[in-house]
C-alpha cells in the first residue's frame, strides 16, 4: 500500500511513500497530507469471515489487506495493548440504547477517552519503527484535552520517543490536567502555557516552522514527527472500530450481514468519520455517515451547503471541547479522495488565503452522497444528557451531539451506531449540571454527584488522580517554549 500527497507532488519529495514512512514524516508538499493511493476492497466475504472473531483478529487482518511494511511482531506487540482495555476481547463494547439506537463506547482504555483506541497501538509502531532505524523522534503536541493525556499514555517509557506536550494552563478540566501533570517519565515533557488553546497550538505551529528550531533539533539528530490525526498511523487504527461496531449488531441480531446502518460521529478533526468512510469504500454496508458538531459548525456548513467559510468565525468555547475546532484536518483527505489533488489543492490555498472555500454543485452532491450533518447546542446537549439518563444511559457532553443528528438527519429506518468518545468522568461537571442542576462545581466535587445520581463507582484511574504527586509543573509564557524544550532535549 502506498501513500500520495493530498495536494500533489512538488519534486522535493517522492511521489510515494510506503506506510512507515507516512508514520514518521507525515507532512507532504505544500501543505498536504499522505493518503492512501487506493484502498483494499475487503471482498464479499470478508464481514462473513468475521463474525465472530474478536477485535485484534479483525484489526490484524485489516492490517494485512492494507499491506502495512511493518513486522508482524510489532503488529501484534502493538495490538496487545487492547488486552488493557476494560475488557480484552471487546475493547469497544456496542450497547442498545433503545430500538435502533446502538452506541458503540470508544472510551474503555487507560485514559477514559476514544483517543487511546488508535494511539494505543500508534505508539508502539512509532516507537519500533524508530528503534529498528536508530533514529531518535520528537513528538509534539497541543491538547485542550484529550490528546494530550493519549499521547502522553501511549508514549511514556517507550524508547526513540520524547514527548512535548503543550496545554492551555487553565483551558483543561481538572482531570484532563491531571492526567498529564501527574505523567512520571523520562521522555515526556508537559508544558502549561499561559493563554487559551489557540495560544498554544500558534506557539507550536510557530516553532515547527522555524528554521533556527528546526536546525536545533537536526544538530541533535532529532527528527520531528506527529501524533495528531493529520498521521495515518492514528486513521488505520480507526478504521476497525467501525467494522467491529457492525458486526457487533450482526452478533446482537440487531441486522443481519448486509444490511444498511447509520454512522453517526461526534466530529472535530474528522479522523473518527475518515475511519468510517474508508470503512465504507473498503465494503462495509452504510446508508451515511451522520456528522454531528457542536455549536463551531463549520463541518454542518460544509455538508449542508458545500461552504467552508471561517472568515468571520472564531472558536466558540462549548461543553464539547474536544470538537472546538475550525480547520478540520482530515476533511482534506475526502476531498482528495473525491475530488483529486489538484482541486484539494486549489480549495486548501484558498481556505489558507480567504478563509473560506465552495464547493461546486456537483461536488456536494457527490459529499451528500456519504454525509449528514447537524450541530447541537450546549442546551440541546444537557437535554439529550438528561433524557438518556432517564432512560438508563449515562454519557458524555460530546456523545450527547449525535442525539441531534439522531433526530434530524435520518431519512430511513435505520439501525443507528453512535460512537461515545468519552466516559462521564472526563467532563463530569456538565453532566453534573444537567443531571442535578447545580452549576460550576470542579470535577471532584461534580464526579462525586455523578456516581450519587446515577449510583456507580468512580474508577479508580480517575480517583487517584487527585491524590497522585504532581511530577510536571512547568507553566511559562509561550516565549519561553523554546528555551524549555532545548533544556528537556538536552
Ligand atoms: C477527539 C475527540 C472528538 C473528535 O474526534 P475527531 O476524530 O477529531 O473528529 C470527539 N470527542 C472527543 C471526546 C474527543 O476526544
Amino acid at each position: 500500500m502506498n501513500f500520495i500527497e493530498t495536494r500533489g507532488n512538488d519534486g522535493t519529495r517522492p511521489e510515494a511513500i510506503s506506510f512507515s514512512q507516512a508514520i514518521l514524516a507525515p507532512m507532504s508538499s505544500y501543505g498536504g497530507i499522505y493518503s492512501p493511493e487506493s484502498l483494499p476492497d475487503l471482498g464479499s466475504d470478508f464481514l462473513e469471515r468475521h463474525v465472530d472473531a474478536d477485535y485484534k483478529t479483525l484489526a490484524n487482518s485489516i492490517l494485512t489487506a492494507f499491506d502495512v511494511d511493518i513486522d508482524q511482531a510489532v503488529i501484534d506487540e502493538a495490538l496487545a495493548l487492547y488486552d488493557h482495555f476494560d475488557d480484552p476481547k471487546n475493547p469497544a463494547p456496542v450497547v442498545r440504547v433503545k430500538d435502533d439506537l446502538f452506541i458503540s463506547e470508544l472510551y474503555h482504555g487507560p485514559t477514559r477517552a476514544f483517543k487511546d483506541m488508535a494511539l494505543q497501538p500508534f505508539g508502539v509502531v512509532l516507537s519500533s519503527l524508530a528503534q529498528s532505524r536508530n533514529e531518535d523522534y520528537l513528538i509534539m503536541a497541543a491538547t485542550s484535552g484529550d490528546t494530550g493525556p493519549a499521547a502522553l499514555e501511549t508514549f511514556k517509557n517507550r524508547k526513540n520517543v520524547r514527548v512535548v506536550c503543550l496545554y492551555p494552563d487553565g483551558g483543561t478540566s481538572d482531570v484532563q490536567r491531571l492526567q498529564m501533570v501527574t505523567e512520571n517519565a523520562e521522555n515526556l515533557k508537559v508544558i502549561g502555557i499561559h493563554g487559551d488553546f489557540d495560544d498554544a497550538q500558534s506557539a507550536l505551529k510557530m516553532l515547527l516552522g522555524s528554521d533556527s528550531f528546526n536546525s536545533k533539533l537536526t544538530e541533535k539528530n532529532i527528527s520531528l514527527s506527529a501524533a495528531n490525526s493529520v498521521n495515518f498511523g492514528r486513521i488505520i487504527f480507526q478504521l476497525m472500530y467501525h467494522i467491529h461496531s457492525y458486526l457487533e449488531l450482526v452478533r446482537q441480531d440487531a441486522i443481519k450481514l448486509g444490511d444498511k446502518v447509520y454512522l453517526n460521529v461526534p466530529s472535530g478533526n474528522f479522523g473518527n468519520a475518515l475511519g468510517g468512510y474508508y470503512a465504507i469504500k473498503m465494503g462495509l454496508p452504510v446508508e451515511k455517515i451522520l456528522i454531528a458538531s457542536n455549536e463551531n459548525n463549520v463541518l454542518t456548513s460544509l455538508i449542508n451547503d458545500g461552504v467552508y467559510d471561517i472568515s468571520d468565525s472564531s472558536v466558540i468555547a462549548t461543553t464539547s471541547p474536544a470538537m472546538d475546532i475550525l480547520k478540520s484536518s482530515n476533511v482534506e483527505r475526502i476531498l482528495f479522495d473525491l475530488f483529486g489533488n489538484e482541486r484539494t489543492k486549489e480549495l486548501m490555498q484558498q481556505l489558507d488565503t480567504d478563509k473560506c472555500y465552495k464547493l461546486v454543485e456537483s461536488e456536494l452532491a457527490e459529499l451528500q452522497k456519504i454525509f449528514s450533518a447537524d450541530y447541537c447546542t450546549d442546551d440541546e446537549g444537557k437535554k439529550y444528557i438528561q433524557e438518556a439518563f432517564k432512560d438508563g444511559y449515562l454519557m458524555d457532553p460530546h456523545t450527547a451531539t449525535c442525539f441531534k443528528t439522531y433526530e434530524t438527519c435520518r431519512d430511513k429506518a435505520l439501525k443507528t451506531i453512535i460512537y461515545s468518545t468519552a466516559e462521564w468522568t472526563k467532563f463530569s461537571p456538565t453532566i453534573a449540571e444537567a443531571l442535578t442542576g447545580e452549576k460550576g462545581s470542579g470535577d471532584r466535587e461534580a464526579l462525586k454527584a455523578i456516581a450519587e445520581k446515577a449510583e456507580i463507582v468512580i474508577p479508580d484511574v480517575i480517583n487517584e488522580l487527585f491524590s497522585k504527586e504532581i511530577i510536571q509543573n512547568t507553566i511559562i509564557d509561550k516565549t519561553e517554549i523554546e528555551k524549555e524544550i532545548m533544556e528537556f532535549l538536552a
